[in-house]
């Protein structure tokens, strides 16, 4: 009888011997080929669930396959540590940020440690102490000396009763202050922002790198670049000095069908240009729209609604009067604030038309038009009509005609409009880094030197949010010196986004010990690109965008050499509860520590590995736990009972039985590697789980010889040392080999044993040849039928026919007979 599997003790015992053998840490060795395989270090909420595994155990095992594989790799962790939510929860619990970031560090520390993953902790990051952000603060400066940070307005909350600033969370009943009732209005107010605007080409562009398609195109939906042509309409009114109002269309085929232009409420022209009898009404629904936030604003769902107000402008194409409008869901931050109304062919133009009586003339004629009227926006390619000299002409080629007729005439110019702006970056909250600014009155805004960095986050301050920053009210940090003129002056009292700390942390682990510079140049060139990154899918358009913008803005300081931060990206899906997602108030959230002492860390990564693709997701199920657990006892007694061999077994047979246990063994190495290497982990394990069935009925048999039986328990444990790395130690310690299986090179599959013999099978329907087809050898008459009725030259013979009969002669011939 072998002992027990007791992954409680085995587990604890390896997990300790790896940490005083420093097994898992590493250095920049040259002679080996790198990898860096980053996974998204998690945000310090508290306790790590089941959620959390999911992220991690998968990408310790791709990273302990690609070390067994030879690479010296980088598999690093950290904590996410500033922001929001760490700030509320310390409120709610009533203890500071600093102290509950902290000792939620140490719990989630200690939980990562028990997923057995081969983090060097000794790299650790952890965003929120000083030796990390101090280089936040001084990526700020850099980005400000190279004009990529800026000073500018952005709308805030603002409680006219009050008389403050709200945070968002202030904000209730859909635009109310919570603390008085009153009707909060929008207030701008003068924050820090990165010019990301400047990159939106580039990031545009995934050169030599494999992402996966969905993210590439959320981002580029985000940054929203069109082609198009900004086309001005003549203004004249009295005692305005503007002569026109422009407007970005990428349709200027549809100019003559304008009959409305809209301006953003916010427009600085809309107080000028309002007529008197207008201005109580334009007045009250541009206080209406204060409240409204800009998803509100430019939700599909809300009824577009706007008011005229009592002026014209003139469409310089046809000389004809376009009465003014304002509407919210024109920004002012989008274009130029102004937008022209084509109703006939834009849907939310036609929607407006309808309801405000407008025109609709058709200026791009459906095929077969009869010059009646429209049921709805016609937009698909059309011939011109009501469009002077243009009449006739297709409108694809109307677009360029138009556009050239504009700028001959100096009334427009073609040019490109993006939807990205640029990333504000100024949080009126304690918990992130400050801003290493002051403001002096003789010098105006003056970077905080170099040598003054970190600019300390004081640990005294009133946190509690209020809509402004709280370290305004610190009297001893908004108080300092000027350090060019030595006046007094005051800091900036606003912290950083969190995606700031984000953008470069995984820079530090290549040197996090680094006190003279963010990252040692050297280490960072030896790492650099991150060669897998892995994470949920929900980054794409801000730590992902954001992370490529910061990695192109350091390269042109020359700080890093590359364009693209992170070479490969692979998104997980989502652990799911009786179909719902885990959360604390649906109360079903799985915690792994239950889990980790029931069945032992190596069961649950295997389970979350097994129960579906890792880019999909699936539901946590206790039964299929419970499975896998059996899986694992089973390669143990598999593995620790001795092996007897069969001595009456005929030759033949024997070797029959042996070059079968090289061919699935063989085939299962080529299997596993190419899983791993496309990250199909699912797949992997249930070929590893017949890989066990397979050993359990050889060893029944008995046939082989035990040098070969000895060589496929080999092989399997090192498949199974990154999946159940503790599991796969123990069994390859009691077995007498050589410490420590996380050392050992991955197994290689030999092509010549992996194919199978195989055979031609002639395919018939009613007994005319119709197909040929290659089956292994071992292919069942259940498997053949299957087969010849998927393929794509018996299908028509079968279609619709009533199959009657399949005769199989094993070896050779399929013949279907169908009536
Ligand atoms: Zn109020
Ligand atoms: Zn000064």
């Amino acid at each position: 009888m072998v002992a027990e599997y007791n992954p409680q003790e085995i587990e604890k015992k390896w997990q300790q011997k790896w940490a005083e053998d420093k097994l898992y840490e590493v250095t920049e060795d040259k002679s080996r080929p790198k990898f860096f395989d980053l996974t998204m270090f998690p945000y310090t909420s508290g306790d790590l669930h089941i959620g959390h595994w999911y992220a991690m155990a998968p990408a310790d095992v791709h990273a302990r396959f690609k070390r067994m594989q030879g690479y010296n790799v980088l598999h690093p962790m950290g904590f996410d540590a500033f922001g929001l939510p760490a700030e509320n929860a310390a409120i709610k619990h009533g203890i500071h940020p600093f102290k509950w970031t902290m000792q939620n560090v140490e719990n989630m520390r200690r939980q990562l440690k028990s997923i057995g993953a081969i983090y060097d902790w000794s790299r650790e990051v952890v965003t929120c102490l000083p030796d990390y952000y101090k280089w936040t603060q001084w990526f700020f400066l850099k980005l400000y000396e190279a004009d990529l940070a800026y000073r500018g307005k952005a709308p805030v909350n603002w409680c006219p009763r009050c008389q403050t600033v709200l945070a968002n969370e202030q904000v209730v009943n859909e635009g109310f202050c919570e603390r008085c009732g009153a009707a909060v209005t929008r207030r701008d107010l003068a924050q820090w922002f990165f010019r990301i605007t400047k990159y939106a080409d580039e990031l545009m562009e995934y050169r030599d790198i494999d992402w996966p398609e969905r993210i590439k195109l959320m981002q580029k939906n985000w940054v929203g670049k069109s082609q198009g042509t900004e086309i001005s309409f003549a203004l004249e009114h009295p005692g305005v000095a503007e002569k026109e109002i422009r407007v970005f269309t990428t349709r200027p085929d549809t100019t003559f069908g304008v009959t409305f232009m809209v301006l953003a409420p916010e427009h600085p022209l809309v107080a000028v240009l309002t007529s008197p009898d207008k201005k109580a009404e334009v007045e009250n629904y541009i206080t209406q729209s204060r409240r409204r936030s800009e998803i509100e604003r430019l939700s599909v769902e809300k009824e577009k609604d706007g008011v005229f107000i009592g002026t014209y402008v003139i469409n310089r194409l046809n000389g004809e009067k376009v009465p003014i409008w304002i509407a919210d869901y024109v920004l002012l931050s989008y274009g130029t604030g102004a937008v022209m109304g084509v109703p006939a062919h834009d849907e939310r133009d036609f929607a407006f038309a309808k309801k405000y009586n407008l025109p609709i003339p058709v200026v791009i004629a459906p095929p077969g038009w009869q010059e009646e009227e429209l049921e709805e926006a016609y937009t698909e390619p059309g011939t011109m009509v009501n469009s002077a000299q243009f009449n006739g002409l297709p409108n694809e080629q109307g677009i360029d005609a138009v556009s050239d007729f504009l700028e001959e005439k100096g009334w427009g110019k073609r040019t490109v409009s993006y939807k990205i702006r640029d990333w504000l970056i100024s949080r009126q909250r304690y918990w992130g880094a400050p801003i290493p600014m002051i403001y002096c009155e003789k010098c105006g805004i003056v970077p905080v030197p170099e040598k003054d960095l970190p600019v300390l986050l004081p640990e005294d301050a009133e946190f509690r949010p209020t809509g402004e920053s709280p370290l305004k009210y610190h009297e001893q940090f908004v108080n300092t010196t000027c350090p060019c003129c030595s006046a007094p002056a005051k800091r900036e009292t606003d912290t950083m986004d969190t995606f700031m700390c984000s953008n470069w942390y995984f820079l530090r682990y290549t040197s996090p010990g680094c006190d003279n510079a963010p990252f040692d140049p050297e280490k960072l060139k030896y790492w650099l690109p991150v060669d897998l990154y892995t994470g949920g899918a929900e980054h794409a358009v801000m730590h992902l965008l954001y992370a490529r913008f910061f990695a192109k803005a350091i390269r042109d300081m020359g700080l890093v050499d590359f364009d693209e931060p992170f070479t490969r990206l692979f998104n997980q899906g989502t652990i799911i509860v009786e179909k719902q997602k885990m959360s604390k108030s649906r109360g079903n959230v799985i915690t792994p520590d239950e889990y980790v002492a029931e069945v032992g860390a190596d069961t649950v990564r295997a389970y979350l590995m097994f129960v579906a693709p890792w880019e999909q997701g699936g539901e946590w199920n206790d039964s299929g736990i419970s499975g896998v657990s059996r899986w694992l006892n089973r390669v143990w007694n598999l593995v620790l009972t001795d092996y007897s061999q069969n001595k009456n077994a005929n030759p033949d047979d024997r070797k029959k039985a042996e070059r079968e246990l090289s061919r699935i063994t063989h085939q299962t190495i080529k299997k596993v590697t190419e899983d791993l290497e496309k990250i199909h982990l699912n797949t992997m394990i249930s070929t590893l789980m017949e890989l066990t069935n397979y050993l359990a009925k050889a060893k029944e048999k008995g046939t082989v010889t035990p040098s070969d039986w000895e060589e496929s328990i080999d092989i399997l444990l090192r498949l199974l040392a990154p999946t159940t790395p503790h599991l796969a130690e123990e069994l390859w310690q009691r077995t007498g080999r050589e410490y420590s299986i996380h050392n050992q090179s991955w197994p290689h599959w030999d092509e010549a044993l992996v194919k199978e013999e195989e055979i031609t099978l002639v395919v018939q329907v009613n007994g005319k040849l119709r197909d040929r087809i290659t089956a292994p050898v071992s292919i069942t008459e259940t498997e053949a039928r299957e087969l010849v009725l998927e393929r794509e030259r018996v299908k028509p013979y079968i279609a619709g026919k009533q199959l009657s009969n399949i005769i199989y002669v094993p070896g050779r011939l399929i013949n279907i007979v169908v009536k």
